[in-house]
């Protein structure tokens, strides 16, 4: 069975607390969305603002693939807004629970039901498409919720959708009223689950199974409060899991990373490191018996191949490190240590560990230069020439000259400090031939006083996925950081030209 996906990064997802977007924005991801394969994208709430209404008719406009809906209380004047908007296509809501009726709405069941209807109506006779929302439908009275969803069917609604407002169901629960919906109305059903209770995805799924074509979701499960069903573990658990229907999405899962990144950019929230599918470490592996099952096959300890959602697997050293990982981590720098040399390396990483210390690459490699007696990695990128300019009154400014492979390249590029500046210079250059861009910036100062050491840690991640991280010291924070970041790019060049010579045999 086909599964719709309506997205509601752009209206649910921007009620995320801290969360606020610009007009060009919205059109952005939008744009991100319907690249990535959603049916629907919910792209505002038209009646809140100038600038929303704005971004709806942009997105209604842009020629995109996906339909586009806004949302709309049961009110003319937000049907009219949505109207205006450049919309033919509706989510009107109102809310049907004792609680929300008497706290928030002041109305009684009936006066309720009766405005439902109307909104139905009046949006239908305006041409629209209409998906109608019982607000917090979880704890609505049953024969209510039933009574209110027959009656705007007959006002002719198109669409029901069933929101689970506060997280509130349990699979079990959203299932049996998602079967008396469809049993009450004879129509298509989507399912719009919280995650309170981190049962969103879980909620969604059983409305799923029991007959909804459609569930709201949104990239990174943001959203209101705890947020909504998450988008991509949403669409990869109903690709990969077992269920007695075979379901499918028009979802290109290549581009989920890619989209998730994205969105957490331009929204500035950041995804849990252990968040299912796009999190940080959801596919990485630092103990020695799950990496040792993963090199000789990767099905040992990943569900899926990463691959199949644009990531990479990584493997992290650390005290749980076995003599596989370090090896299969040295290869992807071209190093080879001998078996007794392996064992060494493993053994200073693990007293590291033991430490309290987390291994990244730095000290891996800092490790094996001086267990093999070598002088490190080959440099693929040198420094050759280097300019900042910063005072008071003007922008720093930054003029950066890189040989890479025995070619030239010039960046320069402004910043809001010298080193901001120089790090974009960089960026300028090999954002374009290796696509690196920085993940993760540190600074740490080691002694007091103006001549003091400083320390910065790099992370740095190409468009595939590939990670690499760098530490320099040194007494100039800008040169310093330019150093780091040089690193950090070179050994994620390194990896990659190793990585298609190994696909080339
Ligand atoms: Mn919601």
């Amino acid at each position: 069975m086909k599964v719709r996906i309506f997205d509601t990064t752009l209206r649910d997802g921007e009620q995320t607390p801290g969360v606020a977007l610009t007009p060009e924005q919205k059109l952005a991801i939008a744009q991100k969305l319907d690249e990535l394969g959603v049916d629907a994208i919910e792209a505002g709430f038209p009646i809140i603002s100038e600038g929303e209404r704005k971004a709806v008719k942009e997105i209604a406009h842009a020629g995109l693939r996906a339909e586009i809906c806004g949302l709309a209380r049961t009110e003319k004047k937000d049907i009219d807004a949505a109207v205006d908007a450049g919309l033919k296509y509706i989510h009107t809501f109102i809310a049907t629970s004792d609680i929300h009726l008497r706290y928030k709405l002041n109305l009684t069941r009936e006066q309720a039901l009766a405005k439902a209807v109307e909104a139905v109506e009046y949006a239908k006779s305006r041409g629209l498409q209409v998906e109608f929302s019982a607000e917090d439908a979880t704890r609505t009275d049953r024969e209510f919720l039933k009574k209110v969803f027959s009656a705007v069917t007959e006002a002719g609604t198109d669409r029901i959708d069933i929101p689970d407002t506060v997280g509130y169901s349990t699979p079990q629960y959203i299932a049996a009223i998602t079967k008396d919906t469809i049993n009450a109305t004879h129509l298509p059903v989507s399912v719009h689950c919280h995650n309170d209770f981190g049962l969103a995805v879980a909620n969604a799924i059983s409305g799923i199974q029991a007959g909804a074509q459609c569930a709201h979701v949104t990239i990174n499960g943001i959203g209101e409060r705890a947020g909504n069903a998450s988008l991509e573990e949403f669409v990869m658990a109903l690709q990969c899991l077992q269920f007695d229907d075979k379901f499918e999405t028009n979802i290109n899962t290549k581009l989920l990373y890619d989209t998730s990144r994205y969105v957490s950019k331009i929204v500035g929230i950041q995804v849990q490191p252990n968040k299912a599918i796009v999190g940080e470490n959801a596919f990485g592996h630092e103990s020695g018996i799950h990496t040792h099952g993963v090199l000789s096959n990767p099905l040992t300890y990943e569900p899926i191949s990463p691959e199949l959602v644009g990531r990479t697997r990584w493997f992290q050293v650390g005290k749980h490190a076995g003599a596989h990982g370090i090896a299969a981590m040295l290869e992807e720098y071209g190093i080879q240590p001998s078996k007794e040399q392996t064992h060494e390396i493993l053994e200073q990483v693990k007293k590291l560990g033991d430490q309290g210390k987390h291994v990244t690459d730095v000290e891996l490699l800092s490790i094996t230069g001086e267990v093999m007696h070598q002088e490190g990695l080959r440099r693929l990128v040198h420094l050759t020439g280097f300019s900042v300019s910063t005072g008071m009154g003007n922008m720093p400014y930054a003029f950066v000259k890189l040989n890479i492979e025995g070619k030239d390249f010039i960046g320069t590029d402004y910043g809001v400090g010298p080193v901001d500046a120089s790090i974009n210079a960089i960026q300028k250059i090999t954002g374009e031939i290796a696509k690196v861009r920085i993940k993760e910036y540190k600074l740490d100062s080691i002694s007091g006083g103006s001549e003091a050491l400083c320390e910065v840690t790099i992370k740095v991640e190409d468009a595939y996925g590939n990670q690499s991280s760098a530490k320099s010291i040194g007494e100039d924070i800008v040169i310093t950081s330019v150093q780091a970041m040089l690193d950090g790019i070179n050994r994620i060049m390194l990896k990659k030209i190793l990585k298609q010579k190994n696909l080339g045999h």
